[in-house]
């Protein structure tokens, strides 16, 4: 089965967040919400080495939807059946029959849904369906000018860059399988991960997930 899916290339991405706002204006979506959302990290430090001081400082940003996983767990959460996979890998929330209860919001450990006030509904990245049937890209992939985001097969994605969906801040990839493959800022391997944290937590949420 035919799995789409986003590539971030975080080593290229400059932190615009011009995906950000793409995705705002095509959605009309209203202040407080972000269906995509740019982590801001920024870790490491200076340690001494003999006489000298090195530094590992690092600074890089992530850019994240909803990442249509493999086992959607709100999906599974939910109980009108709103949410549910295309064929093609999309997962979608039907606002014609979402009771807006949030329990897809509390389960996805990526935050994705948000709930819809005007409409009383949860709301999340689509991954623009609209484009992909009628052969394009969703407005952030077409839009970001560091061409650091791409939507394609999760299989090819892998084949091409490897299979890591796992960055800081991001929960582990085994929890629901997202369909992401994501090329890490290249001095994220080396410098101490406990050291990371998001410093822009008030934008992407109260969790800053
Ligand atoms: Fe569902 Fe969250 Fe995965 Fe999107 S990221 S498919 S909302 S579990």
């Amino acid at each position: 089965m035919k799995q789409l899916a986003f590539f971030v290339d975080v080593s290229a991405c400059s932190g615009c967040k011009t995906c950000q706002m793409a995705c705002k204006d095509k959605h009309d979506l209203p202040v407080g919400q972000l269906w995509r959302r740019v982590y801001e990290v920024a870790g490491g430090g200076w340690q001494a080495r003999g006489p000298a001081w090195v530094s590992s400082v690092i600074a890089y940003h992530l850019s994240v939807g909803c990442n249509h996983c493999e086992r959607p767990i709100c999906v599974e959460v939910c109980p009108s059946g709103a949410a549910r996979k295309r064929e093609d890998g999309i997962v979608l929330i039907d606002g014609e029959r979402c009771l807006g209860c949030g329990y897809c919001r509390w389960a996805c450990p990526y935050g994705a849904p948000q709930y819809d006030e005007a409409h009383g509904v949860m709301a999340k990245c689509h991954l623009c369906y609209d484009e992909i049937d009628a052969g394009r890209q969703p407005v952030c992939v077409t839009a970001c000018p560091m061409r650091a985001l791409e939507v394609g097969d999760l299989a090819d994605l892998r084949s091409l860059h490897g299979a890591a969906a796992d960055a800081y801040p991001l929960p582990p990839p085994s929890h629901t399988e997202p369909a992401l493959v994501i090329k890490p800022h290249p001095g994220a391997a080396t410098t101490d991960r406990p050291s990371f944290s998001i410093i822009n937590r008030e934008e992407v949420g109260r969790e800053g997930r």
